[in-house]
């Protein structure tokens, strides 16, 4: 089976007067495609519990670098975060809701300029490295969470474990996850391409897969 193609963002983003944020709904419908979808040949069940989740993903036309390394891919929750007043928020929740139809569980920000000229290994790894990020809750005793009101998860940003090394690692080599020592699974030849990142990722603030 072959991967579907891959979404780039439109080219008027980089024009002058061209808008600082796109929604990209063509990028949700390819991560569903080729990372959610049993049928993909690269389909990864660490994802398993988006299945049903709501990811609105942006295209930024912003450059955005943080302690010396630019920031290319970020992934926060939906619903907006941080101190802000009550119509700061309202303003906030309505651009949202008419980017994605509605609050999503998930927003992933992604910088369009590297995006347009990355390679299809490194724009995979640097998704699904997002996607990561995007987990879900855990009880006590390490059991999914899931909402008693819905029976859906309890969605969470998750920070950089090993076990999310692990599976970058397995799937896009060692050099892509800048942290070859730390794994095994980086003897093993990676399932999907070679992908050597050295951008960062705002939500961990470490390098990228
Ligand atoms: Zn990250």
């Amino acid at each position: 089976m072959k991967l579907s193609a891959r979404p780039y963002p439109p080219i008027t983003m980089m024009e002058v007067g061209g808008k600082p944020f796109e929604p990209a709904p063509d990028v949700a419908a390819w991560v569903e495609a080729t990372f959610l979808d049993d049928a993909s040949p690269v389909a990864n069940p660490d994802h398993a519990h988006l299945a049903n989740a709501h990811i609105g993903f942006l295209w930024t036309a912003i450059e955005n670098n943080s302690k010396g390394r630019r920031v290319i891919g970020q992934c926060e929750t939906g619903s907006p975060q941080g101190a802000m007043g009550k119509w700061s928020r309202a303003r906030a929740v309505q651009q949202i809701e008419e980017w994605f139809g509605s609050v999503p569980d998930f927003i992933i920000t992604l910088d369009a300029a590297y995006c347009a000229q990355c390679g299809d290994a490194e724009f995979m790894a640097l998704v699904e490295h997002e996607l990561y990020h995007a987990a879900q809750d855990v009880d006590a005793f390490g059991a999914p969470k899931f909402s008693k009101s819905t029976g859906e998860p309890v969605f969470v940003i998750r920070g950089h474990d090993v076990e999310q090394f692990v599976g970058v690692v397995r799937r896009y080599g060692a050099d892509a996850s800048g942290v070859r020592e730390m794994v095994d699974a980086a003897n093993r030849p990676p399932e999907i391409a070679r992908a050597r990142i050295e951008h960062a990722c705002g939500t961990c603030q470490l390098r990228v897969a």
